[in-house]
């Protein structure tokens, strides 16, 4: 009998939990990493299942070319030659990299390599664009650095715990756990929900303020004018006009009115939090999701450097990402507005320098709804996809699938053989998949960890950083991507984060650019920066715990004066409201038990058992006024498409809204694609989609 334990983290989500991946005999079986500081060992159901997931049904196992099977050779020779075909007629705009939270950092980073440096244009963008780019830009605007401040421990010293836009319950499990299980051991810690829905974590909430949706500026302007009233007065700048802002909200009934929810449970709300010193305001998609997704960011923030709450157990603003590297991809400049190493486009020459590269991009590139438009109009002629599906994710779904239908040259990199997107490429790269591939993620809390490998790359798959590596040799780019192992890629991400940087970023790896290989094959989850190895060793067996690396505990910040900054921003509705002919404001979101496009989740029965077929939330009023019934099929719709759904009639749902997951796709479910259903509005700022609230009426079916 063999028995082999394998250290590795989990694909889903931000959490980023630690895994023990046990192969017995052939047969696998997962339980949570105890020694991990994430999670405690602990797990959810998704996680819990991965083992049901990692059979090879449904594997790209061969490159493709045309629809053949190719060759490495053949495969990798026609997209570096349809590439530089392009670049040398149209210029290096005219072609683009989507990429995906799901990738390794080393992948995305010699993915942004390549773009950036090489091809020399900034269009590479991810679709971590959709989730949490609005926490960037607001991170940038507050901090001078995308930033986030606070770790899971903080979560559970927090004498009051604010969720904001987050169902946390169900999308980010084992945080929920550490809240709940903090909160047993303290009654006196209190859980406050903002959120339109009466989700499984409002249930668990002592105050639940169900706002109206696109209205969080409102209620945290009102909040910094209440505590501006109640004796806070920081010093930092903007934080007059930020107030001054905030006090055009008028006083707590013209909020609650704004907001849709009860004088008495705002006020509640205001006075708990004035009174709270340790207080941490977790913000996720609700938050992000939005056309003013950067000033919604701000706003909370705002609140946090008004009232001093930050860099402090137990007190800071604190985004949950929602992919299991969307961490990772911010720090390698997996978005097309960063460079690297969170560096902007003003480092231009200094990232050059350090590449010796031939060529930088100097201006951000497409953003990720920009992108699909230039591929619809022509003017991007070529792009490479790698490990994500657009055509179901992205708002306005079936524009993206016409985008790619007339796009002359479409490569994808995918461990599936069909999806939506696959099944529009020119040239398949079959990419290992969780538990065949290897190298770093982080998660929501600076945490890097290790994904490791423990079951053999099957039939041709190769990791991703390979396969881009090989496509940038062919390409005459050689000298650039002379890897051979992610350590080798991580060593040189980790001295790019600390090459010329004399304080001026925090995010700083330099203890990590001489790691070993074996150091690397043994590295420990640790929480970024990592100044010197010698600090990191000394720390001994948790060096990922914050206390003894307290970002801005010193009220110091990667500005130019070191001063954070408030932000004012004004109250805006969303950008399409809704309409006599459209009255209902369509809200899309995750459920407890699938992970994005279902590739990988819905081969696990258990999982599949959670929630079998996709639904519309709706109020009983509602359901009532337009004639739909609990248990009956409807349709709902919007200015862009249809889909037909299960009713679902509940009061957990806000009247005026509907609640549709965003897994389902034409695969799994006729007519349930919600993508394409949501409107491609997106915040100017971040230019994160409006997936939260597009206008939209429901009919029975
Ligand atoms: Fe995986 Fe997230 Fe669940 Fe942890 S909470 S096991 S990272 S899906």
């Amino acid at each position: 009998m063999s028995t082999l334990t394998t250290r590795t983290t989990c694909p889903y989500c931000g959490v980023g939990c630690g895994v023990n991946a046990v192969v017995e005999n052939g047969a696998v079986s997962v339980a949570g990493d105890a020694a991990h500081p994430s999670n405690l060992g602990s797990l959810c159901s998704k996680g819990t299942a991965l083992a049901d997931t990692v059979g090879l049904d449904g594997r790209l196992l061969h490159p493709v070319v045309d629809g053949r099977r190719a060759s490495w050779d053949d495969a990798l020779d026609e997209v570096a030659t349809r590439f530089g075909e392009i670049i040398a007629e149209h210029g290096p705009d005219a072609v683009a990299f989507y990429v995906s939270g799901q990738l390794l950092t080393e992948d995305y980073y010699v993915a942004n390599k390549l773009m950036k440096g090489y091809i020399g244009s900034a269009n590479i963008d991810t679709n971590s664009r959709l989730c949490m780019s609005s926490a960037v830009a607001g991170h940038k605007r507050a901090f001078g650095e995308d930033v986030v401040p606070g770790c899971y421990e903080d979560l559970e010293v927090a004498d009051l715990v604010v969720l904001v836009g987050s169902n946390t319950a169900w999308c980010h499990p084992v945080v929920y756990q550490r809240i709940v299980a903090a909160q047993e051991n303290d009654p006196n810690k209190k859980l406050v929900v903002i959120d339109p829905r009466r989700t499984a974590t409002a249930e668990g909430a002592d105050l639940h303020l169900p706002l109206a949706p696109g209205t969080d500026v409102h209620l945290f302007n009102g909040l910094l004018a209440f505590l501006a009233e109640h004796g806070f007065d920081g010093d930092l700048p903007g934080a007059q006009d930020a107030v001054a802002e905030a006090r055009r909200m008028g006083g707590v009934a013209a909020v609650a009115a704004a907001c849709g929810v009860g004088v008495e449970t705002v006020q509640a709300f205001f006075e708990l939090f004035a009174q709270t010193e340790r207080t941490v305001t977790v913000f996720s998609q609700g938050v992000n999701q939005s056309s003013a997704g950067t000033d919604k960011v701000n706003a909370i923030i705002n609140c946090h450097l008004l009232t001093d709450r930050i860099g402090k157990p137990g007190a800071c603003p604190f985004s949950i990402t929602g992919q299991p590297n969307a961490m990772g991809g911010r720090e390698v400049g997996g978005l097309s507005s960063t460079l690297a190493g969170h560096m902007g486009f003003d480092a231009a020459e200094r990232v050059q320098r350090f590449w010796r590269s031939p060529a930088i991009a100097h201006e951000p590139g497409l953003k990720a709804v920009e992108l699909f438009e230039a591929i619809e109009s022509g003017r991007v002629k070529a792009v490479w996809i790698m490990a994500t599906n657009p055509l179901v994710s992205l708002p306005d779904a079936d524009r993206a699938k016409r985008a790619l239908d007339a796009c002359e040259f479409v490569a994808v990199s995918d461990c599936m053989r069909h999806t939506d997107t696959v099944d529009r490429a020119h040239v398949l790269l079959p990419a290992a998949a969780w538990a065949e591939k290897s190298g770093t993620v982080t998660n929501s809390e600076r945490i890097i960890s290790r994904q490791r490998d423990f079951l053999p790359m099957p039939g041709e798959a190769k990791p991703d950083w390979w396969i881009v590596c090989e496509v940038a040799r062919r390409m005459g780019f050689g000298a650039g991507f002379d890897f051979h192992s992610a350590a080798a890629i991580f060593r040189e991400h980790a001295a790019l984060t600390a090459y010329e940087n004399d304080g001026e970023r925090v995010l700083n790896l330099e203890g990590l650019a001489d790691l070993s290989d074996a150091d690397y094959d043994t590295l420990e989850p640790l929480r970024w920066p990592v100044y010197t190895i010698e600090a990191l060793r000394a720390a001994g067996a948790m060096p990922a715990r914050q206390d003894s690396r307290r970002l801005f505990g010193d009220g110091i910040y990667p500005t130019e004066d070191g001063k954070a900054r408030l932000v004012a921003v004004t109250p805006r509705g969303p950008a399409n409201p809704v309409s006599e002919q459209w009255p209902l404001a369509l809200n899309t979101g995750r459920v407890r038990d699938h992970w994005h496009t279902m590739t990988r989740t819905a081969k696990s029965a258990r999982l599949s058992a959670h929630i079998p077929e996709p639904f519309v939330e709706v109020h009983p009023d509602d359901a009532k006024r337009y004639g739909v019934i609990d248990g009956a099929l409807a349709t709902v719709s919007t200015a862009l498409a249809e889909a037909h759904v299960r009713v679902i009639v509940t009061a957990g749902q806000r009247e005026g809204a509907l609640f549709v997951p965003m897994h389902w796709n034409d695969q799994f479910a006729a007519k349930a694609r919600v993508g394409a259903l949501a409107n491609p509005a997106v915040c100017p700022i971040s230019g994160e989609p409006e997936f939260k609230h597009t206008p939209a009426a429901i009919a029975p079916f």
